[in-house]
């Protein structure tokens, strides 16, 4: 029966990543049977573990995906860095977790199991100019549909820039050695219409 179908998709994960997602979709009845666009926001906090006289950056990223076939875009809006022009990389981390700041992310999210920085949420490296950053970037590497969903997971901007896997240590391939976290958020689902920038 489909109720019983609906426990084993449930129950196995591997099951899940396995199966096609439009059969995922159909039987999963938590997630909206209806199709896109799916909307998803990032509401930046300062890294809380960070001492006094650290920069207050807040800001967020508006994630918008017409449908599961479509590729996502991202309107990034930061604001709080010094007037000096500065580069700052940004990534995906594997969990949505705050609880002791940026640190509870732990790791990129890296669901196949590759090298930075190609695991899917390794933004390009942002620019700030007059203390903002304002990108409308196109053709991300993510999706908010299906097993591989960034719905849920957290986001860290870093103090320095991203070595892009070229800094010629281990680390460089795990994460860039972009130095300290200075913000970060949970993605979470937006209900918004006709607030994406075009
Ligand atoms: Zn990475």
């Amino acid at each position: 029966p489909l109720s019983y179908i609906i426990q084993i998709l449930h129950l196995n994960r591997q099951l899940i990543t396995e199966i096609p997602y439009s059969v995922y979709h159909f039987f999963h009845p938590f997630t909206p049977m209806k199709s896109g666009p799916r909307y998803g926001i990032c509401s930046f906090e300062p890294n809380r573990t960070l001492t006094s006289g650290q920069l207050n950056i807040i800001g967020y990223i508006l994630f918008k995906q017409d449908e599961a076939k479509n590729k996502v875009k991202g309107f990034f809006s930061l604001d709080g860095f010094p007037k000096v022009t500065s580069v700052h990389a940004i990534h995906i981390h594997q969990f949505g977790d705050l609880t002791y700041g940026c640190k509870s992310t732990s790791k990129h999210f890296n669901p196949y199991n590759v090298k930075h920085p190609n695991h899917p949420g390794d933004f390009p490296n942002l620019e700030t100019k007059h203390g903002k950053i304002r990108e409308l970037l196109h053709n991300l590497r993510v999706t908010m549909y299906g097993p591989d969903s960034i719905l849920g997971l957290g986001i860290v901007l870093h103090e320095g820039k991203d070595d892009l896997g070229k800094g010629g240590n281990p680390e460089s391939l795990i994460h860039g050695n972009s130095g300290k976290a200075l913000a970060c958020c949970t993605i979470a689902i937006k209900n918004c219409e006709n607030v994406f920038p075009n």
